[in-house]
């Protein structure tokens, strides 16, 4: 344990550094002022109690302690004040500025070593408690990286890096819900890339899962505000969430969609292709009322798309979406 004596008489000093020796206390700091006091203390963090003594001169001992004692890094440092005065008013003062204990001058030796000892036991509980927090806050910032983890993992494709099916609906069901408060349209699009089948057939099942991660990157790349979501919905198929879109903005952005994909000319080599990938883009759009559900949305930008494939692919198509009469 690490003590430091602050006193400004020499004679001082050198007594009670021979009397702590003597208790076994073998770590000890002489200083011969304040200031000298508060730069030591600045530059070392291994000091365990202050020996203090009160009249000194330019900064005295009571001054010294509430200025420790402001320092949060310095203030569950026990301080025992040493002091020639044992009257009532300077006790209450000491304490007052943040001493826990004092002892009169000159100390007692058994006193001392009965102070001492009880004052660092003092330091050690709070060292404790201290590095018992510090376990807590790193466990708890442990345990916030690990849910992240967890809530990352849980809503993203690996392969394409957006986006999963589970974030799509639980997006989906939030903007439904906003759009039919605020009255304001929602739009979906589907995505689904053309013969897909026969691309990975052609090209094997690698080459699918690049062109895959390409297609959702152009998709990403569509977007402009920061609430519209790319989700890989299933297979090769992408859903787009667009809240606040109307219909007009949702054929734009599909038809955006569509010629973006189609202008990274991916080669695609069956024979049936335009040899590129495509992509066939159904678009609904909504004003969420209580006799629809999202389901109908999803449903009614499904059959969009298999008009977009009947008519021959690379195309979009859009179904305006009315409540059941
Ligand atoms: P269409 O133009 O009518 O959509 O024809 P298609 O061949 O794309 O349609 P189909 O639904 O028959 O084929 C989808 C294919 O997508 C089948 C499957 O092998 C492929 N696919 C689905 N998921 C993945 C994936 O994660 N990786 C790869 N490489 N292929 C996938
Ligand atoms: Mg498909
Ligand atoms: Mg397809």
């Amino acid at each position: 344990m690490k003590i430091l004596v602050v006193d400004d008489s020499e004679l001082q000093r050198l007594t009670m550094e021979a009397t702590l020796k003597k208790a076994g206390y073998e770590d000890v700091i002489l200083s011969d002022s304040a200031s000298d006091a508060l730069s030591i203390l600045s530059a070392r963090t291994d000091i365990d109690l202050i020996l203090m003594d009160v009249v000194m001169p330019d900064i005295n001992g009571l001054e010294a302690c509430r200025l420790i004692n402001n320092y949060p890094h310095l203030k569950d440092i026990p301080i025992i004040i040493v002091t020639a005065k044992d009257d009532r008013e300077s006790l209450e003062e000491a304490f007052q500025a943040g001493a826990i204990d004092y002892l009169v001058k000159p100390p007692d030796e058994i006193e001392m070593r009965a102070r001492i000892r009880s004052a660092l036991s003092l330091k050690t509980e709070r060292d404790r408690r201290k590095a018992k927090e510090r376990d807590l806050l790193e466990l708890t910032q442990k345990l916030a990286g690990a849910n992240q983890m967890l809530r990352r993992l849980s809503v993203i494709d690996p392969l394409t890096n957006t986006a999963n099916r589970r974030y799509f609906d639980e997006v989906l069901d939030q903007e439904w819900k906003r759009a039919r408060r605020e009255k304001q349209n929602l739009s979906l699009l589907m995505v689904d890339i053309d013969l897909f089948k026969s691309f990975n057939d052609l090209l094997g099942h690698l080459a699918g899962d690049d062109c895959l991660k390409r297609v959702a990157q152009i998709l990403n790349s569509c977007l402009h505000r920061p609430g519209d979501l790319v989700a890989r919905y299933g297979g090769e198929e992408f859903g787009v969430v667009l809240p606040n879109t109307n219909f007009e903005g949702a054929r734009e952005m599909a038809e955006n969609m569509r010629q973006s994909v189609a202008e990274q000319l991916i080669a695609h080599p069956g024979p049936e292709s335009e040899e590129m990938v495509t992509v066939s883009l159904g678009f609904s759009t909504v004003v969420p009322s209580l006799g629809l559900e999202p389901k109908d949305l999803v449903a009614a930008a499904d059959k969009a798309l298999y008009r977009a494939k009947e008519n021959g692919r690379n195309l979009t198509q859009g179904i305006f979406l009315k409540e059941k009469e």
